[in-house]
């Protein structure tokens, strides 16, 4: 059996005042593998363990296939916990750690068959007489993996079980766990800080920040439409390039954004998303070009929709298969807080004219909460801005992947096209205006 675990603004505080887990809405589908992203202390483990019954709900409610069930008992929720560090019994062997839950279940059964078929499952057959002293980090979560699977769960909840291990190990067990929590189609969630793990693995991502829901969607979807400046810089490797600039739309001539000493020219005639950037002029905005948006070649190289700047190679990071080019094009990088660690959202004042409205449940079914803004322009961009880059940051504005054939040089001059079909563009608050949100009508705020 698996099962549906939806959660409806749910939010937790440690102490008042401060929302750990701010009005978090997210349903979970039978047999889904959904992945909790988001860098350390933004509440993921939190939002497990209130699924788990391991901590209180301060208010929302929590739903198990549809039944209330803020007050059911972790016992009765029938669903596995693996953390990061194991959490084995040291003098017990593998097979009692594995049989141990299954004792407290039915005290008179012998778990035996059921260990044995675990291991099995698990190919740890030859582990069961060991104590985990006598066991590999990677052993010991499996060893784990088999104490959660042999309850014959309806769901798991694994909090970064492999962030413990070393790289090799870690990307063999992300394929084992995908792998077996397919075979046994039981709903998962899982929670990293780790990008690649998440998109990896997820058939959903949801991504916190400070305690609160940014965007939930498909590897893909949030890798390809972020919601806003925060998860396009923390999904993708390498990190996309914010560059500060300003929309330039005179009447009666092209329309521009303005990158400090260099400019992006729309072409025209201008697509839909480039039209609506419109309203946006004279106002400071963020650019986001991923590493695929730019490549190195000549003007007269460039296909429809590639417009030509000129990057100065600052850093050149050679990786064997490929090389990180950094260059300076005399913009400006656009600093994104908080997504290494951010501090938990204040609480949020409900605005009086959203409150219960039909747009403040249609964003909450979406799974689109805010709590202020991602970033906040403080000053104004000058065309005439000193580019230097702020102390401890590497040199560079734009990083732009490349084949190691180039060879390219600390000092030179090079040609870069910009395809601006894979442009984004985000507000001074960080929220992406382009691609346009799709917005329902009579829903803008
Ligand atoms: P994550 O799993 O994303 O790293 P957590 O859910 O563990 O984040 O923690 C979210 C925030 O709540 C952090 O600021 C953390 O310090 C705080 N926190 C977690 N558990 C407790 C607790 N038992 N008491 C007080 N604060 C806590």
């Amino acid at each position: 059996m698996t099962r549906a675990i939806s959660l409806h603004d749910v939010s937790k505080s440690y102490t008042r005042g401060t929302r750990v887990v701010d009005r978090l809405t997210l349903d979970i589908e039978p047999g889904e593998f959904l992945v909790l992203l988001g860098p350390s202390g933004c509440g993921k483990s939190t939002v497990l363990r209130m699924i788990a019954g391991l901590e209180e709900i301060d208010e929302g409610e929590l739903l198990l296939d549809g039944e209330w069930a803020n007050d059911l008992l972790p016992a009765d929720r029938r669903i596995a916990m693996v953390f990061q560090n194991f959490a084995l019994y040291p003098s017990m062997t593998s097979r009692d750690n594995i049989g141990f839950p299954l004792r407290i279940e039915a005290p008179g059964e012998d778990p035996g068959t059921r260990v044995d078929a675990t291991a099995r499952m698990l190919g740890i057959e030859d582990l069961l007489d060991r104590f985990p002293a006598q066991l590999s980090g990677g052993e010991r979560q499996r060893v784990a993996m088999g104490r959660a699977i042999a309850r014959h769960p309806s769901a798991f909840l694994m909090d970064e079980p492999l962030s413990n291990l070393d790289a090799k190990l870690r990307n063999h067990l992300r394929a084992e766990i995908s792998g077996l929590t397919r075979k046994l189609g039981v709903t998962t969630v899982y929670v990293t800080h780790d990008q690649a793990e998440a998109m990896s693995l997820g058939d959903r991502v949801a991504v916190l920040r400070g305690g609160v829901l940014q965007q939930v969607g498909t590897p893909r979807s949030v890798y390809s439409l972020p919601r806003n400046v925060f998860v396009a810089a923390f999904i993708g490797t390498p990190r996309i390039n914010l560059l500060r600039g300003v929309v330039r739309a005179p009447l009666d001539g092209a329309m521009t954004i303005s990158l400090g000493k260099q400019y992006l020219r729309l072409p025209e005639p201008l697509c839909l998303d480039h039209q609506l950037l419109r309203v946006q002029q004279g106002r400071e905005v963020i650019v986001g070009l991923r590493s695929e948006a730019v490549r190195i070649a000549k003007p007269a190289s460039a296909r429809p929709g590639e417009v030509h700047i000129t990057g100065l190679v600052e850093h050149v990071e050679f990786q064997g298969h490929e090389v990180l080019v950094h260059f300076n094009t005399g913009s400006r990088p656009a600093v994104v807080p908080d997504l290494e660690a951010p501090r938990p959202a204040p609480p949020v004042r409900r605005r009086r004219r959203d409150s219960g409205s039909v747009l403040e449940r249609l964003r909450n079914r979406a799974g689109a909460l805010r709590a202020g803004p991602v970033v906040a322009l403080e000053h104004p961009a000058d065309d005439a801005h000193d580019p230097a880059p702020p102390e401890g940051r590497l040199p560079g504005d734009l990083i732009v992947r490349t084949t190691p054939d180039f060879d390219l040089r600390h000092g030179m001059h090079v040609p870069l096209l910009v395809d601006l079909a894979h442009l984004f563009v985000f507000d001074q608050h960080g929220d992406r205006i382009c691609p346009a949100p799709a917005r329902l009508p009579d829903l803008e705020e």
